[in-house]
């Protein structure tokens, strides 16, 4: 069967390429994919897909077989802006091919990867490789800034229950495992205001703030100073208020990025602000991002995304690495992402998730990013394979 799907991904290899190039010449800012769903919707006609959903916050799913197995692809379909057009030798939306890469915005974070997945749906479908299963293959919305919202409601709200997530992110072709989680705290310090020549009668909440801010400062040393999965917590963006350049500010907001380990918890991490905060007049909260979708929906992420991890003797770790040894010829090492994705909300829903996918991690958000075309007809041979492995 390695041979076959080798040889039909052959035969496919120009279409998926040119329909990869398609993916990164079409803008897909988050909130703005509508038109990449479209030319995504196109290609899996053509491709025969058994059935085709574009959900009510606008992400497209592909589905082929209809099985008691559920195993479901995520890609997010939006990339990040571009505000570097001049250090690109390539246009961001070229998608120019040269010397084996695929270059442009969202080559490697994650159109490529995407591409080689709805080819998968393909290759599946015409070699009988999902008998007994269905297959989702999902292009979210909203990742950028809103991690896994897109898939929560591609999953909740069209009730697809998968049994198994595989998060398409770049590995260059690795596996990983899980990564570290992270939230966005907002620490609200409460004063009074005055006139500026008569500080004494006002309360600064800025000199509070400082306090604070101190209490931060150490506790991100310590975790430092720890070894590796540690957590970590920075200051990352102060505000104030106040009515003039002569006023003394009367309320001060700090926010927090702090990193989550595996044993952390929504809970753990609140006592750890309690104690930031300690006898400052101020409270925290963890900081709701709002959006909207391209279709009009409201879109909100409470900024608090769990580390998660699944564990090596897990079937679906076990089956990833068996259609690793079959399409690498070797033992795979899989190791961790050091970003967030869309596997917080898999994660939390309680479905086993695990990744793997075209494209360099470090090329994500860079100018010059781009995909090694090997990744893409590597990745869609491992995606082709795997749910015979399941
Ligand atoms: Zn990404």
């Amino acid at each position: 069967m390695n041979q076959k799907i080798r040889e039909t991904i052959d035969s496919l290899e120009r279409q998926l390429i040119s329909f990869a190039q398609d993916l990164v010449r079409i803008e897909s800012r988050t909130g703005q994919e509508g038109n990449l769903v479209q030319r995504v919707k196109q290609e899996m006609e053509k491709l025969n897909y058994d059935d085709i959903i574009i959900d009510k916050v606008g992400n497209i799913i592909g589905i082929i077989g209809n099985g008691p197995v559920k195993l479901l692809f995520d890609s997010h379909i939006d990339h990040v802006d571009v505000n570097d057009a001049d250090e690109w030798l390539h246009g961001p939306y070229s998608g120019d091919i040269e010397d084996g890469k695929l270059y442009g915005r969202g080559s490697s974070d994650m159109k490529g990867s995407f591409a080689s997945a709805v080819y998968a749906g393909h290759i599946m479908k015409k070699l009988g490789l999902a008998e007994g299963k269905t297959i989702f293959i999902c292009g979210s919305v909203m990742e950028e800034d809103y991690d896994g919202e897109g898939l929560y409601h591609a999953i909740v709200d069209n009730n697809l229950k998968p049994d198994y997530v595989v998060i398409c992110e770049p590995t260059h072709l690795n596996i990983s495992m899980g990564h570290s989680g992270r939230a966005i705290y907002k620490v609200n310090v409460k004063g009074t205001s005055s006139h500026g020549a008569a500080p004494e009668k006002g309360d600064n909440t800025v000199y509070k703030a400082i306090k604070i801010i101190e209490r931060i400062e150490e506790l991100g040393k310590k975790y430092m100073a720890m070894p590796s999965e540690r957590p970590s917590i920075a200051l990352t963006k102060i505000e104030s208020t106040s009515a003039s350049m002569n006023a003394v500010p009367g309320s001060c907001t700090i926010y927090i990025d702090r990193r989550i380990c595996l044993h952390e918890t929504e809970e753990s991490i609140g006592k750890e602000m309690d104690l930031l905060i300690g006898d400052i007049d101020a409270d925290w909260e963890i900081y709701d991002a709002i959006g909207k979708s391209y279709t009009g929906e409201d879109i909100m992420l409470h900024s608090y995304l769990p580390a998660w991890e699944i564990k090596k003797e897990h079937p679906l770790a076990q089956s990833c690495f068996q259609t690793y040894q079959e399409v690498f010829g070797q033992y795979p090492k899989p190791y961790k992402w050091n970003f967030s994705t869309n596997g917080v909300a898999s994660a939390k829903l309680g479905i086993p998730t695990i990744g793997f996918g075209a494209g360099i991690e470090k090329m994500a958000h860079m100018a010059n990013e781009y995909c090694p075309i090997s990744d893409l007809i590597l990745a869609c041979h491992f995606f082709s394979l795997l749910p015979l492995k399941l």
